[in-house]
């Protein structure tokens, strides 16, 4: 059905590529531009003034674009589309559709990209398909490694370790840098050289399997900051080979002295922290002659770090973390707890390093020495320290009867800091030994002190307090600024479970729009009045946000918000707060659908 240009219909007039370009913007525009051309839309349909397709990527969303009081509109079902924005796939949509009108001057079919591909394929000759394979090898680095290791795998297993080495170098270490979308192939490659690795250990070559797999390693190694690797595949790709090479090693055990060298060389030389536990890994193969072995290299390392014991140490200092955690490894192979702290004293320039040793020493029952350790680590980190090493300290104390030097180090914390996360660090320590009423009038004390201090310097500064009041019209929810002085009162009110008190403090010194919403959220049941205002507050917001989640978010709410109403004895108000919430957002036009759906 040919068609003249005179009975262009709504959409052809407005839907142009440039159309397109504009309302889409350049960077999604070439990304959809891309899928249009990859064959990824599917059931396509037309009419006069919308279309609606399938698009298919990561996963399958549905595109609507269509004329609507003489402008387009568009819906998407992806996360961007679901934001209200002109998505990759709407661009996809667009551009099939227009390439389908401009070639074939009528509609397209429904499925148009479904050409039997596999039936074409089938009629042609053995040389053209290999031409075909050719081509795509050139083109594509990670087939080109696929089609490699087919071919060394089809040669007799394992003759060649040397060409089966260069195909799993050609499978797994790339020239370019491998993006997220390109992962799955990449995985896929390094996933047939493991399988095929296993294969061989299955039939009994061990010895070879050690080399292979040690050699796939390497491969991993050098190709690790080169791929995206934001799903963690190439941890499970390593920690698969670790594996192999490991059972093939206790298949043919290799002279452990030689192995505990290579093994200490990858640990302590791997950019991505490979075998740093291979003395507890291959303590089974190693044995006590490979271990010894292991431990004298470590040891050299280990007598080159230089022993920091101040913070001035720290400065310029490399970091030793590969020999730190070998040395750890072995001393945990031996027992020893002595060994473990002496790894941990020689840097002492971090306050968790002495809540290690701390630990240490009082998981061996060691007391004594756990305190003397406490003590001096309070003495090296007096002010705004690791809390964890507080912690620590204060536990010993108390251990050893002291408490009232317990609870000093305890406040020292919470004055640094007092806020909820502090204050429940003092209820523990102070609960513990039947003191909370005093230590928690105390805190709260501090709290509204430091509060009403924030406010004076606040007010004096001027600005801030009248800001607020343009946006939001309901005055008695002051403090909803970014930083309002009571959030972390209300906090730990909260926490107490003490909503009454909560609602009180946030009613006279504000906080966070969060907290008023968990306010409300509690307070409704018995109190519905409280509740209406904060979650009307809530409604303006989520409708500022202009994107259809919200709207639907925001009319949610308002159902709620009527409820409450009826409630409360008040449900004739509100028809006249729904006229006035779509009278001044009567611009969002897909919110008014939404509106003339509730019937407001
Ligand atoms: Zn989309």
């Amino acid at each position: 059905m040919g068609r003249s240009p005179d009975d262009k219909s709504i959409l052809e007039v407005l839907l142009t590529e440039t159309a397109l370009r504009l309302k889409a913007g350049s960077a999604y525009f070439e990304r959809g531009r891309r899928y249009a051309t990859t064959r990824q839309v599917k059931q396509l349909k037309v009419t006069s003034s919308a279309l609606s397709a399938v698009v298919t990527g990561t996963s399958r969303y549905r595109v609507r674009i269509w004329v609507e009081e003489g402008s387009l509109s568009h819906s998407c079902s992806c996360p961007v589309g679901d934001g209200g924005e002109f998505c990759k796939h709407c661009v996809a949509s667009g551009l099939v559709w227009l390439n389908a009108v401009k070639t074939t001057q009528d509609w397209p079919e429904e499925d148009q990209s479904a050409v039997d591909l596999r039936a074409y394929l089938s009629t042609q000759t053995k040389e053209a398909l290999v031409e075909l394979l050719m081509e795509r090898v050139a083109a594509n680095e990670l087939f080109a490694g696929k089609v490699t290791l087919e071919a060394a795998k089809a040669a007799a297993v394992p003759a060649d370790l040397e060409a089966y080495k260069q195909a799993i170098d050609a499978a797994i270490v790339v020239d370019d840098f491998v993006d997220y979308r390109s992962m799955y192939d990449y995985s896929h490659n390094a996933t047939t050289v493991i399988r095929s690795i296993e294969a061989m250990l299955e039939v009994g070559h061990a010895h070879e399997v050690i080399e292979l797999s040690a050699y796939a390693l390497e491969c991993v190694e050098e190709a690790m900051g080169r791929v995206d690797d934001s799903d963690g595949c190439m941890g499970e790709i390593t920690g698969e080979l670790m594996e192999l090479h490991h059972r093939a090693c206790l298949a043919a055990p290799p002279d452990p002295e030689q192995l505990a060298t290579r093994l200490f060389d990858w640990a302590i030389h791997s950019e991505w922290e490979m075998f740093l536990d291979g003395a507890a890994r291959y303590a089974d193969v190693l044995g006590d002659i490979g271990l010894t072995h292991y431990r004298s290299l470590a040891e050299q390392v280990w007598d080159q770090v230089p022993i920091r014991q101040s913070h001035d140490d720290r400065i310029g200092s490399s970091s030793n973390f590969a020999i730190t955690y070998i040395m750890e490894t072995l001393a945990k192979i031996s027992g020893s707890v002595d060994e473990q702290i002496a790894i941990k004293t020689r840097d002492l320039t971090y306050a968790y390093h002495y809540v290690q040793i701390i630990e240490l020493l009082a998981g061996a029952g060691r007391t004594d020495d756990a305190l003397i350790w406490a003590e001096r680590g309070l003495v090296a980190f007096p002010h705004g320290t690791d809390v964890r090493l507080r912690d620590a300290a204060a536990r010993e104390l108390h251990r050893a009867g002291r408490d009232d030097e317990a609870m000093t180090i305890v406040w020292a914390e919470f004055e640094e800091n007092p806020g909820s996360s502090s204050y429940e660090f003092l209820y523990r320590h102070a609960v513990a030994i039947g003191q909370w009423s005093e230590w928690r009038d105390r805190a709260v004390g501090l709290m509204r002190q430091r509060e009403s201090h924030t406010r004076a310097v606040r007010s004096k500064s001027g600005a801030m307090s009248s800001a607020r009041g343009d946006v939001f019209a309901r005055p008695f929810l002051h403090g909803y600024d970014e930083q309002p002085e009571s959030s972390e009162l209300v906090k730990v009110f909260l926490w107490e479970n003490d909503i009454e008190s909560a609602w009180e403090q946030a009613g006279s010194g504000g906080c966070s729009p969060r907290l008023w919403l968990q306010l409300a959220d509690l307070r409704q049941g018995e109190h519905p009045a409280d509740a209406i205002p904060i979650y009307q507050e809530e409604i303006e917001r989520k409708l500022g946000a202009k994107n259809n989640r919200a709207y639907q978010e925001g009319v949610d709410m308002m159902i709620r918000v009527r409820a409450l109403m009826a409630r409360a004895e008040r449900e004739v108000e509100f028809p006249a707060y729904a006229a006035q919430v779509r009278a001044s957002h009567r611009a969002k036009r897909n919110l008014m659908k939404l509106f003339d759906g509730e019937g407001w």
